[in-house]
Formats: C-alpha cells, sequence, structure tokens
C-alpha cells in the first residue's frame, strides 16, 4: 500500500544502516552490486520491485521479445571468466535467453542475497544532518545509506495511453512491458495492437502467426531493417571469445558502443547505383549496420538521410502486396533514425497474411475502448484481447515515479518539471550522493546499452572509493556545471536528426511532458573521455564536502 512521503518518511521503524542503496537488479543494478559490495567492500542492500532479477529482461516477456544488438556485445566485459563460460546460442538472443544469462551472472557472483524482491522504492530523503539518504520502500521499511544509486533503467516505466472505457473492455488486454509469466493464448482469439515501436514491430509477426486475426493500430509507421537473425556456430562463438579483447576495446572507442568501424562515405558522393548497392548489401546483412556501417551523414544531413529513408520505403513497397497497405507502412513524416529505429523479423511480411489488418490512427483516430473491442472514428473493430505496444514515459518516468527529496526538502519532481537536468547524466545539483545510471544528459539510449552502463558502474565505483579514500562524506555537481551540462546536451540535440521526431527521446510520446532531448548525443567514446578528465581532474564540476 503506498503512502505519503510525509507518513513513510515518519515512519516508527528503525532504518537498517547501509553504506549502498541501489534502486533495481537489471543489467545496472546487478553491476552495481558487484562492483561495490565485491571489489569496494562496501555493505550494500538492493531493492527490486519485480519478483526476480533482470529488469527490463524481467518484465518484457511478449511474443518476439529478443535483444536486437548482437550478444556477443550486448552483455557483460568486466569478468573474462564469464565471457569465456556463457555460450550465446544465437546473433540476436531471445528474452529468455537474455534473462538465464542475468540469472547465470547473479548466481556466479552470489548477488541474489543482497537483494530484496518485490520490494518498491516509494521515497528517498536526503538528512542533512546524518549526509545520509533514508529511502522507504513499499513493505513499510526504511533504510538509510550513504549512496543511492539508482539503477532503475530508462524504459521501465509503462505507457499505456488513457484512451476512454479500457475499464469497461470485456476481453483481456497487456502492456508488452508488463506481460504475463505464463504466456498470453492467442489461439482464436481477435487481437488488437496498438503501436509500432521496436516492440510492436518485433511482436506482431508472432502474434500473427498464432492469432486467429490480428488488427495493428498504427499512429506513426516506422522504418524497420530486417535482423538476419542466425544461429552461433561453435566456430563462430570460439572465433569471438578468442577476440573479446578487441571487441570490447572497439566498443568503448566506437560512437555507439558498438564494435564496428562506421563508413567514412557521405551518401552523396555516390551515385545512386553505387549507394543503392551498399544498402541492398546492408539490407542483406541485417541489423543496424544499415544505419550505422552505410554512410557517415544518415544522422547529419537530411539529403543523406533521405536516400536511406527512401530505399526502406522501397523495400516495404516491393515486400507489401497491397499498394495501399504498403504507403500506409511507408513512413514519410520524419527522417530516418530520428526515432529509435526497429529491427524485424518478417514485420512487413506479415502484412501479406490474410489474418492481419493495418489501422492506419492518424486517418482514422481511436475514439474509445468499447466492452467488445476497439472504436476509430470510422468504425468499430471487434476483439479479444487488446496488446498496448505502446512504450514507455522514457528516461525520467520510473526515478520520478519515486518520491526524491534532496537539500532543503527539494523535490525532485519539482526541479525536473522543466525537463530533466544533471551533470554527466550522472549527479543532480542539490542531490548529494545520488548517482544515476544511465540518467538523462548520458549516452544511455542512444548507445549499445552494457557499454554505457559498465563505463557508468566503474566511474561511480571509483567515484566512492576516491570519496572514502579521500575521508569525504559527499559529492554533489555544482549549480553551474549542471547549467552548462544541460546547455551543451541541448546544442548538440540541434545538430543532425534526432529532434526532428516526435519521439520519446524528446517525451512526445507522453500527453503533458515537457518537449526536451534526453540523451547525449555526443557519442560513447567522447563521453567516457570527458567523464574521465572530470574525474582525473579532481572532479572538476562536483564539490566534495564533509
Ligand atoms: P515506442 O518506441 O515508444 O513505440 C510505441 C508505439 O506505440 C509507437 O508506435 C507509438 O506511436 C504508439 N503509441 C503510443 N501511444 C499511442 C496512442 N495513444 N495511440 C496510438 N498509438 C500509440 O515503444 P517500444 O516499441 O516499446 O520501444 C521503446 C524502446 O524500447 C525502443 O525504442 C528501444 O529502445 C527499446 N526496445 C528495444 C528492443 C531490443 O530489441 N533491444 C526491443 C523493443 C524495445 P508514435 O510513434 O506515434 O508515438
Amino acid at each position: 500500500m503506498s503512502q505519503s512521503f510525509a507518513t513513510a518518511h515518519q515512519r516508527a521503524v528503525e532504518p537498517e544502516h547501509h553504506d549502498v542503496v541501489i534502486i533495481g537488479a537489471g543489467f545496472s543494478g546487478l553491476y552495481m552490486l558487484y562492483r561495490v559490495r565485491d571489489v569496494l567492500g562496501l555493505d550494500t542492500v538492493v531493492f527490486e520491485a519485480g519478483g526476480g532479477l533482470g529488469g527490463t529482461w524481467y518484465w518484457n516477456r511478449y511474443p518476439g521479445a529478443r535483444c536486437d544488438s548482437e550478444s556477443f556485445y550486448y552483455s557483460y566485459s568486466f569478468s573474462e571468466e564469464l565471457e569465456q563460460e556463457w555460450e550465446w546460442t544465437s546473433k540476436y538472443p531471445e528474452q529468455p535467453e537474455i534473462l538465464r544469462y542475468l540469472e547465470h551472472v547473479a548466481d556466479r557472483f552470489d548477488l541474489r542475497r543482497d537483494i530484496r524482491f518485490e520490494t518498491r522504492v516509494e521515497e528517498a530523503v536526503f538528512d542533512e544532518k546524518t549526509a545520509r539518504w533514508l529511502v522507504g520502500t513499499d513493505d513499510g521499511q526504511r533504510s538509510s545509506a550513504q549512496f543511492l544509486i539508482s539503477a532503475v533503467g530508462c524504459l521501465s516505466a509503462a505507457n499505456v495511453p488513457d484512451i476512454p472505457g479500457l475499464d469497461c473492455f470485456e476481453g483481456d488486454w497487456y502492456h508488452t512491458g508488463r506481460w504475463p509469466h505464463d504466456g498470453v493464448d492467442f489461439a482464436n482469439k481477435r487481437v488488437g495492437q496498438i503501436g509500432t515501436g521496436s516492440t510492436g514491430i518485433q511482436a506482431a509477426p508472432v502474434i500473427a502467426a498464432q492469432a486467429a486475426h490480428l488488427t495493428v493500430f498504427q499512429r506513426t509507421p516506422n522504418y524497420s531493417v530486417p535482423a538476419r537473425d542466425a544461429a552461433l556456430t561453435p566456430e563462430r562463438r570460439a572465433e569471438i571469445k578468442e577476440n573479446y579483447p578487441a571487441i570490447r576495446k572497439h566498443t568503448r572507442e566506437s560512437f555507439g558502443g558498438f564494435p564496428y568501424d562506421p563508413s567514412s562515405r557521405s551518401a552523396l558522393e555516390l551515385t545512386h547505383d553505387e549507394r543503392t548497392a551498399v544498402y541492398e548489401r546492408l539490407w542483406q546483412e541485417g541489423g543496424f549496420k544499415f544505419l550505422w556501417g552505410s554512410f557517415y551523414d544518415l544522422l547529419l544531413n537530411e539529403e543523406a538521410n533521405e536516400t536511406a529513408a527512401e530505399f526502406i520505403r522501397s523495400k516495404i513497397r516491393e515486400i507489401v502486396h497491397d499498394p495501399t497497405v504498403a504507403e500506409t507502412l511507408a513512413p514519410k513524416d520524419h527522417p530516418y533514425g530520428s526515432k529509435r529505429p526497429p529491427i524485424d523479423t518478417d514485420y512487413f511480411e506479415t502484412f501479406n497474411r490474410d489474418n492481419v489488418t493495418l489501422v492506419d490512427v492518424r486517418a482514422e483516430p481511436i475514439e474509445q475502448i468499447t466492452p467488445t473491442g476497439l472504436r476509430t472514428t470510422a468504425g468499430d473493430h471487434e476483439l479479444d484481447i487488446i496488446v498496448f505496444a505502446t512504450g514507455f514515459d522514457a528516461m525520467t518516468g520510473a526515478l520520478l515515479a519515486i518520491d526524491i527529496r534532496g537539500r532543503d526538502g527539494l523535490s525532485l519532481r519539482d526541479k525536473w518539471a522543466d525537463g530533466p537536468r544533471t551533470y554527466l547524466g550522472l549527479q543532480i545539483a542539490g542531490f548529494p550522493n545520488l548517482f544515476t545510471i544511465t540518467g538523462p544528459g548520458s549516452p544511455s539510449v542512444l548507445s549499445n546499452m552494457p557499454v554505457s552502463i559498465e563505463q557508468h558502474v566503474e566511474w561511480i565505483g571509483d567515484c566512492i572509493a576516491h570519496l572514502r579514500a579521500a575521508g569525504r562524506a559527499t559529492i554533489e555537481a555544482t549549480p553551474a556545471a549542471e547549467e552548462a551540462w544541460v546547455d551543451h546536451v541541448a546544442d548538440l540535440a540541434q545538430l543532425g536528426m534526432f529532434s526532428k521526431a516526435n519521439s520519446w527521446y524528446v517525451g512526445a510520446n507522453i500527453p503533458g511532458k515537457k518537449r526536451v532531448f534526453m540523451p547525449y548525443v555526443g557519442g560513447v567514446a567522447n563521453y567516457r573521455h570527458r567523464c574521465d578528465a572530470v574525474a582525473a581532474n579532481a572532479y572538476e564540476g562536483f564539490e566534495l564536502s564533509g
């Protein structure tokens, strides 16, 4: 039962004392626990709302859920033994395999004993007298800790749109990010899927293969490139394992955290036929290389971008038999890559099935959910199941769900009312000793996440070690450093394509959310060097005290 800030803060129970409290036991929280507990020897507890570990990979069990980055670089690099002992089965592993990997990590490093499952953090308040955080959880307990580390994830606060009538729907409905653990039986069911982002694009082909009928309600068509998943042969696995040091170095020194060399060519320096041959080769290879490995200026120059966008549209027209459906699926209102690009397996082919219908909700907006389905301005769709593939309150939603108070009772919700403000995406002025792994203002979602997670975890671990060695109690971003960083993040976002779409990068998917471009566009290598330079320069931009 949720309690108000005041009542929970004044709970009679004596707090448990720890050195570190971590919120969340996904990719970030697990490694952070290992780093502060096993490397630094600190007393640490992790609070996790889920009944198990894995974060994103615990909650997102929808049909077709898999990683669209390749397993050999979407994984931890901090342990050579772990790298060598784990066997990935395919290029793009499915959700159960990634969850098994994270469970193996937890067992291997004996992490579970310090994770409290089914325990949601409701509030955290900085006590200036003791310079410690007091953390209240939904089991009525309080904990105090010198350091509070958010590992809540960038895409974890599920967004179920407020469509009138949902309460009266007589069928079943599910959000993809809160999928039932025992699955959903689609056999003989009429299914409606709202949303065609990365999730909806993965889910639709699998649901269509099981359901009596699938109606896809599309608001914005999406540029998607085939994944071309394949099993990893023993030879390929051996080759990867042998080359791990070079692969990891490559990812850390790259722009996006991927071990690919970016192209040094402009899309505009080739003839139409030469350029098409490049796109065709990468389309056949599949995956993110289409964006990162084709031409360097796809995200920088609108004319270059349009060549890739038009190539993908031509593929949609080639794949989808019905020209009207193909045209509805072909994106024209935003540049390629300005929204997070999906990777698919037979997504466009799905619209050639007899049991699949596409509804363009821009042409016929959804009016309401009825007891028996969904009504658009053009008529009723009878449905047994509604699947909300409608995404997340990205980057800020999960953190702001917690009532966080810094110095002088300053509320994070108030501080971020006009958009998130951080220094390096790592800390917030007014909130000493609170660290935000992959927080807004860091490369995070614009990168291969494990690379950015490991960089943050290691930076935070080193920072805590430094404070303790130097006998300092607190570290806090200065308002001036924060201001300068927020301006820098905003300036960079204006370059290129990223701010040209109504994406979750700018919060446009959440009604009323202030439009601010939240991730850092400067690339992971450059960002890492900046963070390292700040630390080397006596934590420039931070105030250390106590
Ligand atoms: P998303 O990208 O935000 O897509 C949500 C979809 O729902 C969009 O098509 C959106 O339309 C639509 N939508 C939202 N509200 C709606 C409404 N009221 N009426 C009609 N349509 C509505 O969410 P997502 O697909 O869950 O993906 C989120 C992110 O998770 C991805 O971008 C990616 O970073 C990550 N992800 C990763 C993987 C992976 O393999 N690694 C897989 C899945 C997701 P608009 O576009 O018009 O807003």
